[in-house]
């Protein structure tokens, strides 16, 4: 729970020291160096006006695991840290996490912009299962950040991105979209999910709230579902005035507002009180603790993603069976700028290519390679291959897919810790008989 949270105070250590023990201390009672599994539905109190307090959202503490529970809590301390944020709240997946995020801003009939190109799945929930909360989603090409302000009408609450886009390899310029969002009054939320905080941080650029899907790079060894919202603690509410459930009185507590009450933290505790109470997406214990096991070595397999991505992408680039690669770390991409200032110490590991002879070639290729495993996941030890258009991307019209990146021959890696060379071969074989 985040009252003692004071995680600019603790950023005095490096990022390696925080990513092994932000968040987690020996166990009080048994010694446990591991943070324990705490694998209860429910907390004994103390006495009823601790129960009563408790409820009140008047003293921290345990209630019950749909809204807090000691492992996850640990997890949500070590994220908030790590991005150099305010608060945390994990949820059960990255979906989950933005839905959580959302349902704290908006209210029917209210709208947001997105990025054109963000993981697919993301687009459809955007689309097609938040008009059922009754909000809508305006797209915008991200390679001007001109283009996100021309789609600000009198309803947009908010701004949404992918730094570093799945799957294109498009990094979107975070600097000047911070301003256009801070120029509205309305927060820019980051999805840090490729990058993870290793490799960019958004608060840095001005983002106000970051959401991720834990199951890729932090958990990192594709074991273990998971998503987290993290707050700056920077965004002013009550000068915005665009936020009603932030800052008009909650009747479920006694009439308190979140960012009253809670102040810097006040957009957590609200997606924990309220969207987490109600609509019950939480994050379980042992899927906590495999993703705090993960992050222990988050900047050394992040290290290894990376040099392998660029190995790999290097060799793709000069192989005659690929039209085209898009990876940020080539000086051929539009975007290398753009990593060199976003994400200095490299562009993540997944990325995608065209390969010569469109949708069969590109489905042949899939089926061809032995090291990388073909399926639709990101952010694994392993090497990880996909071709979107036949999977992913399926549920997008063609235009859609074009536009988000995903087009008949375009080809998904994700880049594991595996030897370079081993991957190469694998790729080149495969290319050679597809
Ligand atoms: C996977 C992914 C999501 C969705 O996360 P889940 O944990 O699968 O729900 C959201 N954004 C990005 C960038 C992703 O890669």
């Amino acid at each position: 729970m985040p009252d003692d949270r004071t995680p600019r105070a603790r950023e005095k250590h490096g990022f390696a020291t925080r990513a092994v023990h932000a968040g987690a201390a020996p166990d009080p009672t048994t010694g446990a160096r591991a943070t324990p599994i705490h694998q209860t539905t429910a907390y004994v109190f103390e006495d009823a006006d601790h129960a009563a307090s408790l409820f009140n959202l008047q003293t921290f503490g345990y209630i019950y695991s749909r809204l807090t529970n000691p492992t996850v809590a640990v997890l949500e301390e070590r994220l908030a840290n790590l991005e150099g944020g305010r608060g945390a709240v994990c949820a059960s997946s990255g979906h989950a996490a933005q839905l959580l995020a959302f349902f704290s801003l908006l209210e029917p009939g209210d709208r947001f912009v997105a990025s054109r190109n963000l993981y697919g799945g993301s687009i459809t929930q955007f689309m097609h299962a938040f008009r059922k909360f009754g909000w809508g989603v305006d797209f915008a090409d991200p390679s001007d950040p001109a283009n996100f302000e021309a789609a600000i009408g009198p309803k947009t609450k908010a701004i949404f991105c992918e730094v570093l886009a799945n799957p294109g390899g498009v990094i979107v310029d975070l600097e000047p979209v911070a301003a256009i969002a801070a120029k509205h009054k309305i927060p820019l939320i980051v999805d840090n999910t490729l990058a993870t905080p290793f490799l960019c941080r958004p608060f840095d650029w001005g983002a106000d709230i970051v959401v991720h899907s834990t199951t890729k790079f932090l958990s990192g060894h594709g074991n273990a579902m998971g998503g987290a919202v993290i707050e700056s603690g920077r965004f002013d509410w009550f000068a915005s005035g665009k936020f009603p459930s932030m800052t008009e009185p909650d009747p479920a507590y006694h009439g308190l507002k979140f960012a009253e009450t809670f102040g810097d933290f006040g957009f957590s505790m609200k997606t924990r009180a309220v969207g987490l109470r109600d609509l019950g997406p939480t994050m379980a214990p042992l899927n906590a603790f495999l993703t705090i096991t993960g992050i222990e070595t988050l900047h050394l397999r992040m290290a290894a993603h990376v040099a392998n991505a660029q190995a790999v992408a290097e060799f793709l680039a000069a192989h005659p069976k690929v039209a085209w690669v898009s990876y940020a770390g080539l000086k051929s991409s539009p975007y290398h700028a753009l990593a060199k200032k976003y994400l200095p110490k490299g562009p993540g590991a997944v990325f995608t290519f065209g390969v010569k002879g469109g949708y069969e070639a590109g489905v042949k290729l899939v089926e061809t390679v032995e090291l990388f495993s073909h399926l639709a996941n990101v952010g694994d030890t392993r090497s990880l291959i996909i071709h979107p258009a036949s999977t992913t991307h399926r549920q997008l019209t063609e235009e859609q897919r074009a536009r988000a990146g995903a087009g008949p021959e375009v080809i998904r890696l994700s880049v594991g810790i595996e030897s370079a060379d081993d991957l190469i071969r694998d790729l080149g074989a495969a290319l050679d008989a597809a």
